[in-house]
Formats: structure tokens, sequence, C-alpha cells
């Protein structure tokens, strides 16, 4: 039996990720079925794998749904075809070699969890807007065939790691396949013997994410492994992941026929793709090493993304070699030499190889991801140039953004479009967005701002009951404390990010009698809501966790701090959505940018930040609050008693009178000033559009042109 045209059209939407920045397309599924919509946890093809066509077309008719349904498919159409885009008139040499973006992770969607964090949304969100934007780009990345873990605190406070299997045929991937109508594999060898490669394509709007997948039945079972999870084995598998990714995703590229013009390398885990570009170019032009080794830095681009040197993978010298033997020999390098790209003392043999060092020598374009953030890595790379001043180190920076639509609440993006013009999303500009947000009143924007907070108090709440439930408490009891979990009129802080140590979670617990007085006001209540997931091994993190978990249990703040499980890329939405406040307070200078704060401001909520990472960059001094501290101290435990203290002093002194202080009517009038100039501020600027137009004309066009400028400054 032939499909319906009903589910047809809906097919052809649910295998490209397209529909996940499109709420109106993601409604049509909702408003056929919403407990299905729920059951199946928001992925169409689920959906649709469980509604037979009789249902689906009745349904479709009865709910008068079907006009929508096929303007929603011609409507993807339309803008995945469309010759009317940034891109057609700004770079229209990637067209006939796209840029090849590798990353360890991309942050697509909640429902295919292979990311762990922001370098991985940041991934995702740059796909998008490329897409959007009409900037030919294929993504490169590993399947996680377990994914990243979800997280399940015990009844002390102790983080637990879940994992569960991703089912490929409910995810909009399908195998890249060969002539021969099979699925297409790549071979990479790690050492001694083949591991095997299977290729998967994500659609997302035009462009394409290609994924490798070692778990597949030719290859012995410890290889099978190396792409179960992100993020989780030891070195080993880390290198063997790596090899996968890098050497793996340039074959990859060339099996399907991608001929790339510019390699840009998210972080320094793929950077074997480097060799391995090496490595193709002088077997098909019949050049030497160093010849070969030209030309590909000068169509490769790199992005650090961090001044934590833990963050910066190392590898021994005897597990380098060991697994690099092969490529070694097929480049024709000696075992010192190859060890000294990932040096910076080629001759030192103390050093252990560095992947950042390796994809710095290599790539001619090199970048941070904010100013200050620039600044650091220069300082911290200069070795690697001796003999030239910090500020001729050329490592550049380009400030992350986010992809607008991805983050930016339904009611929030309604009010938006109907000030933009039809074709806003492929032709963006700065001034044609300002524009729109000066014409949003301020009733308007704080109507909706209180209807958010209720959808976030909502769903923490529901969060709540669940969480209680599968601990196993009375669902009754559970039941009936959530109502008092979270008051809709307080003050609600939002600090959700990955709890690694440096973020410093609990900064705010160093004075109890202080917080005491600051959240339990009677007249001007303040509540926090947390969210964050810490690396399975950082029992650092975990510790913070359960430290955060116990007081929100305690009686004095039942229900004014909680912490929601499982923060991923659904909870994220909720909460820069429905908080007043975004509360960022890293230990400066760890913070290379920082993007949640940015989802944040696009939905008029205002940032509470320390001058760290974007931040820096942002703060205008009326566009959010600023957590005035002197710069950073030798002793970090004197660095953190200041900042505590400048915390609390911004908490006590201007965010908590400025959202109390209101007009007859109720409402906060410089409150609701502050929210507009955020908007005006930092919309633009920090949206993942502007990112992606900046890498395209300071980086991969002058790339791929092979014009030899080397920094993106
Ligand atoms: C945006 C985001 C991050 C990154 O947040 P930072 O502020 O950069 O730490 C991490 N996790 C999720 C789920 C996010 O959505």
């Amino acid at each position: 039996m032939t499909p319906t045209l009903i589910r047809t059209k809906l097919e052809a939407i649910a295998r490209n990720f397209w529909w996940t920045w499109h709420p109106e397309v993601m409604e049509l599924f909702r408003d056929l079925d919403p407990a299905l919509w729920r059951e199946v946890k928001h992925r169409p093809l689920a959906f649709l794998a469980r509604m037979d066509d009789a249902t689906l077309d009745d349904r479709a008719r009865a709910l008068a749904l079907e006009t929508r349904i096929l303007r929603a498919a011609r409507r993807m159409d339309d803008e995945i075809r469309s010759h009317n885009t940034w891109g057609d008139r700004h770079a229209g040499v990637l067209k006939v070699r796209p840029v090849a973006y590798f990353s360890a992770e991309f942050g697509v969607h909640e429902s295919m969890p292979i990311y762990s964090g922001g370098l991985g949304i940041l991934a995702g969100d740059h796909v998008k807007a490329s897409a959007d934007l009409g900037v030919p780009l294929v993504g490169v990345g590993l399947l996680y065939r377990q994914g990243y873990f979800s997280q399940r605190l015990d009844a002390t406070g102790w983080q637990q790691e879940e994992f569960e299997q991703l089912d490929t045929n409910l995810l909009p991937l399908e195998p890249a396949l060969g002539p021969d109508g099979r699925q297409l594999t790549v071979e990479v060898n790690p050492g001694s013997s083949l591991v095997s490669a299977a290729l998967w394509i994500a659609r997302v709007g035009r462009n394409r994410i290609v994924l490798l997948d070692t778990d597949i039945p030719s290859n012995p079972a410890e290889y099978r492994e190396i792409t179960q999870r992100l993020y989780w084995g030891d070195q080993q598998s880390r290198i063997r992941q790596e090899l996968v990714l890098g050497v793996g995703g340039m074959k990859a590229l060339r099996v399907m026929g991608i001929r790339p013009g510019v390699l840009h390398l998210n972080e320094g885990h793929s950077a074997f793709a480097l060799l391995e570009a090496i490595r193709q170019d002088m077997q098909e032009d019949g050049i030497d090493f160093e010849s070969a080794a030209e030309r590909v830095a000068e169509r490769s681009v790199f992005t650090t993304h961090t001044p934590v040197p833990a963050g910066h993978d190392r590898f021994p010298e005897a597990m380098l070699l060991e697994h690099l033997a092969p490529m070694c020999s097929a480049l024709g390098i000696s075992n010192s030499k190859l060890m000294g790209l990932g040096r910076v003392d080629p001759t030192s043999d103390s050093e252990t190889f560095c992947m950042t060092v390796l994809a710095l020598k290599l790539c001619n374009r090199c970048n941070g991801v904010s100013a200050v953030h620039g600044d650091v890595s220069r300082d911290m790379w200069k070795s690697l140039w001796p003999g030239r001043k910090n500020s001729e180190v050329p490592i550049g920076h380009i400030t992350n953004g986010v992809h607008v639509r991805s983050w930016i609440a339904r009611e929030m993006l309604q009010i938006a479009e109907r000030r933009l013009p039809a074709d806003f999303a492929m032709t963006p500009s700065a001034a044609v967005f300002e524009e729109s947000i000066r014409t949003i009143s301020s009733g308007t924007l704080w109507e909706m701002h209180q209807v958010l907070k209720s959808h976030l108090i909502s769903f923490v709440r529901q969060r709540y009951v669940e969480q209680e439930h599968r601990r196993g408490a009375d669902p009754r009891l559970s039941a009936s404390r959530v109502g008092h979990l979270l008051d809709p009129r307080a003050l609600t802080l939002g600090f959700a990010r990955r709890f690694a140590t440096y973020k410093r979670a609990t900064l705010f617990m160093r004075d109890p009698a202080r917080l005491e007085k600051l959240l339990c006001n009677p007249e001007r209540p303040v509540q926090l809501v947390f969210a964050g997931k810490s690396h399975p091994r950082d029992d650092g993190g975990k510790a913070l966790i359960r430290e955060i978990v116990e007081l929100s249990r305690s009686k004095t703040y039942e229900g004014r701090i909680v912490f929601v499980e499982d923060y991923d890329i659904a909870a994220a939405r909720m909460l820069v959505q429905g908080v007043d406040v975004w509360v960022n307070n890293p230990r400066r200078p760890e913070e290379a940018c920082g993007t949640s704060g940015m989802k944040a401001a696009l939905n008029g909520v205002l940032n509470c930040s320390i001058a760290d990472g974007w931040w820096v960059e942002a703060w205008d001094g009326s566009n959010g609050f600023n957590i005035d501290s002197p710069g950073p101290h030798l002793d970090p435990l004197v660095q953190d008693a200041r900042d505590h203290d400048a915390l609390m002093d911004v908490l006590e002194q201007q965010v908590v009178p400025l959202f109390y202080d209101r007009a007859a009517d109720g409402v906060p009038l410089g409150w609701i000033e502050r929210m507009k100039q955020s908007l005006l501020t930092l919309g633009w600027r920090f949206s993942a559009d502007r990112m992606v137009m900046n890498y395209t004309t300071d980086a991969y066009l002058p790339a791929a042109r092979g014009l030899s400028s080397s920094t993106t400054r």
C-alpha cells in the first residue's frame, strides 16, 4: 500500500532536523495527538511510527490540519532550495568546495544526545545557522550509539549516569549509500588492524552532518565500542575515537564525493584530520610532506575553546606512536618529526603530544571564541612563536553566537517576526533586527515574560514529580508538595551549565546568613533554579551538585531552591526562557565564552555575570548586571571570597531593588527598560548568524581562495 499524502509530507519533514527550529511545525505533531507527542519525547519519526495511515488521515482532517501540513512541507522545501540567501551573495566559492566542519560533538536536538555541553551545542547552532544563511558546510562527527548520559540523582543527591541505546530508525538519520545501494564505510588503521566505520547522514536544513559509527558486525568487539559513548573511556579509547573522527572523517568526505575547500576544526579533538588531508594531497599530487602541509595549513581553520589546561587533549609518546604508526609511514616522516608536531618544543622528549599544538601548527587561521579568550590564548600559546610579542601571536577571535530560532521562545519569536520581513531568516541584518525590537511595547514584553515564567514553573514542578516518583516517593505526597515549589511572583534566578568546578555553582553559598536574608525576605523573595551535569569522573563536580541538592531539601529553602535533574537542550530551553535573571560566576579567566547567557538575552532574561568570556564585550552598563569584582587573584580562595562579596552586593543592591520597584499597576518599568536594552544590544551581536557571517568572511573565504592572511583578528 502506498502511504497517503499526509504521511508522505510529514515523513519528509521528520527526516530533516529543520523541524527542530520551526516551532509551528512541531505544533502540527503535537496537535495531531498531544499525549503521543509527549510519550515519544517530541520525536516526529517515533510519532509517525506509532500512527497508522487511517488514524493519521482521520485526525488531520478532523482537526483541519491538512493545509497547514502541506504548507509546512512546502516551506521547508522552499527554504532548503532557495537561491536568495546571504550565502548565495557572499559565499559563492564554497558552492563547489564546501566547508568541512569537524566536531567531536553536535547538539542539534535533545533527541540525539551526541553532545555534552556548550561545545556541542555551539556546533549544532553553527550548522543550523550556516544552513539558514546558505553557507555550504558539511559537519563531520561521531555517532555515539549510547550518546552522553542521562542524569539521575540518588537519595543522597549523588549523580548517577544512565545510558540508553539510540534507535537510528526513530531519528532523522539515513545511511550514506554507495553506488551499489549499500551503506558506505571507511577504514582507519589505529596501529595494528583496520577499524571500519559506517557512514550516516543527518540532514540539518540544506546542510548535512556526516556521522561515523564503528558499531558494525565486521568489527571486533573492542572496535565496536569506539563510538559507544561520548567522553567516557580512557585515553586509549579517546585516541581511537579521535582517529576515527579525524582520519575517518576525511576519508568519509572523499567516498561521498565531497571535496571540501576549507577544513574547520571545532576544538583539537579532530586535528588528525589535518594529517589525513596532507596524506591525501601528497598521494594525489605527488608532492612531499612539507609542500602538502603548507597547502593544508592554508585552507584550514582552527577554533580553540578553553583556557583550562586539562581541556586540551594530550597523549603520551608511546601511545601516540603506536596508534599513528601507519599514518607516520604513509606520510614518510620519522617518529620524532611526528611527535614534534604535537610539542611546543619539537626537541623536547618530556612533552606529551597535544592535539591543540598539532592544530595550531598545521592551521594558518586560528581563533579563540571571545575577545578575552583571544588574549588568553595568545598568552597561553605564545611559546609556539618564540620572539613574538603577545599581540603578534597569530591567534585571533570570533565570538560565539547562538542559533536564534532554536533558543527563542515561540511567544517571543511571534512578537519579533511580526515585525520582521518574511525573508529575514535567509538574509538577516543587524539594523532590521534592532528596528523590530524598538517597536515592542513594555506591556507586551512583560506579559510575554510572565507567560514564559509560568511555563518554566510548570515544567519544574512536573520534572520534580517525575524525579520523586523514580526515587520511589509516594506520588500523592510529592504531588501535594509540588504546589509550593517556586513562587511565580518571586524574583527567579537561574544557574545551569556543566558542573565543572571553575564555574563555581556553589559560590552563592559561602555566607549562610547573608544567603538566608537575601532569599527569605517576605516582601522581596528570591528563588534559585539550578541544573547541570557533572562529568562522570569528576567527583568534585558531583560534590557541588550534592551540596545544592542538600540545601534545596532543607527546611529553610524547600521550594525556594530547586535542582532540576538531567540538564539537556530541552531543559536549557525552558530555563533560559523562563527565569528573570541568568547568573554566571566562573573563576576568571577560565570561561572562554559562555553561550547560555546569550540564549537568555534573546528571551528578555537579564544576565548577571562576572566580567569573563562574552560578558566583557556584551556589558554596556545598562543591558544587565555586572558582578563587579577586582581581577583574578593568585590565591583562588581569595578570589572566591571577593567574587562572592561582589555577587551578593549586586544582587542585594541592584537586582532585587530594580525587580521590586513597581509602578502602580505592578509593572517594573525600570526592569523592562533593561530587558529591552538587553534584547537590542545583545540579540543580534550574539546570534549564530553573525558568528557564521564572521567565519565566512574572515576565515572561510580567505582560506578557500588561498589568501595568505594568517589571522582572523
Ligand atoms: C548552552 C548550553 C550549555 C553551555 O552553557 P555555558 O553558559 O556556555 O556554560 C551547556 N549545556 C546546555 C544544555 C546548553 O544548552
